[in-house]
C-alpha cells in the first residue's frame, strides 16, 4: 500500500539524510520542502526583493514565478522556469539569513502548499511505493493524515556540531526561533507523531528506527 511519511523537525536534526536514505531503501519518492523555501528565498533575493520590503511586494513578485518538478533518482526537486536551482545557490549564508523571514509570510506558504500536496499524485504517477516529505509543517499542515508522522529532535550542541562538520555556517537557533514563533504553520511536534531524539543516536540507528516505524 502506498504510504506517505511526514518527517518534521528543526534545523540540523538530521531530517535530510534520514529521509533520503529511507526513500532510497523503500523506493519512495523523497521531497525536501526546506529546499522549496530556500529556492523561493533565492529567487526573491535575486529579484532584489528583501523580506523587509513586506508581504505585498513578496506576493507581487511571486506572481511571476513558475514552478515545476524535476526528478533525480528518488528525489523530486522543485524547479523555477524549468531550470534546476542548484544546491550551491540555495545553501548560502544569505539564504540562511533570509529564508525563515520569507517562510513566515502566509503568502509564501500558500504559494507552496498546493504544490507540496500535489507531490503525492506525482509519486503515484511515477510508480514510487510511497512518499517521504521532510520539513517543518508536513505532519501538521501539508499531510495531517499521513500514515506515518515522525518528529526528529536533538539537543543544540549536537546540531551545531553536525552543521559545523558539514562546513556550513548557519544560524540554526535563530532560524528555529523564527520558525517556532511565526503565526502561520509554526514548527510544532505534529499531533500523532512519533518523537525521536537523535542526540545520542547514530545516523544508522535513526534510519533503522524510521524504517521500522514505516514497516509497522
Ligand atoms: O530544512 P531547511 O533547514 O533547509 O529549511 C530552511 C527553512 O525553510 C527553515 O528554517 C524554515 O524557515 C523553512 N521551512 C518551512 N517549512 C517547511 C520547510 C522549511 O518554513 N516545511
Amino acid at each position: 500500500k502506498f504510504k506517505t511519511v511526514a518527517i518534521d523537525g528543526g534545523a540540523a536534526v538530521g531530517k535530510s539524510s534520514v529521509s533520503k536514505e529511507c526513500a532510497k531503501t523503500l523506493n519512495y519518492m523523497h521531497v525536501d520542502t526546506g529546499s522549496h523555501y530556500r529556492t523561493i528565498a533565492y529567487i526573491l533575493l535575486d529579484k532584489g526583493i528583501a523580506p523587509s520590503l513586506g508581504e505585498d511586494a513578496v506576493s507581487q513578485a511571486l506572481k511571476g514565478v513558475e514552478i515545476s518538478t524535476l526528478i533525480f533518482g528518488n528525489s523530486a526537486r522543485m524547479s523555477v522556469g524549468g531550470k534546476e536551482i542548484e544546491d550551491s545557490l540555495i545553501r548560502t549564508d544569505k539564504v540562511n539569513q533570509n529564508v525563515s523571514l520569507f517562510a513566515a509570510m502566509p503568502q509564501v506558504r500558500e504559494f507552496l502548499k498546493g504544490y507540496q500536496r500535489s507531490m503525492e499524485g506525482v509519486a503515484k504517477e511515477k510508480n514510487f511505493a510511497g512518499l517521504v516529505m521532510e520539513g517543518r509543517d508536513i505532519g501538521s499542515v501539508i499531510f495531517p493524515n499521513a500514515e506515518i508522522k515522525i518528529f526528529l529532535d536533538a539537543d543544540e550542541e549536537t546540531r551545531r556540531k553536525r552543521r559545523a562538520n558539514e562546513g556550513i555556517s548557519d544560524s540554526i537557533s535563530k532560524r528555529d526561533a523564527l520558525d517556532k514563533n511565526r503565526k502561520t504553520a509554526p514548527l510544532v511536534r505534529p499531533e500523532g507523531s512519533v518523537l525521536i531524539d537523535t542526540s545520542n543516536m547514530s545516523k544508522e540507528e535513526v534510519i533503522a528506527k524510521t524504517l521500522a516505524l514505516i514497516a509497522e
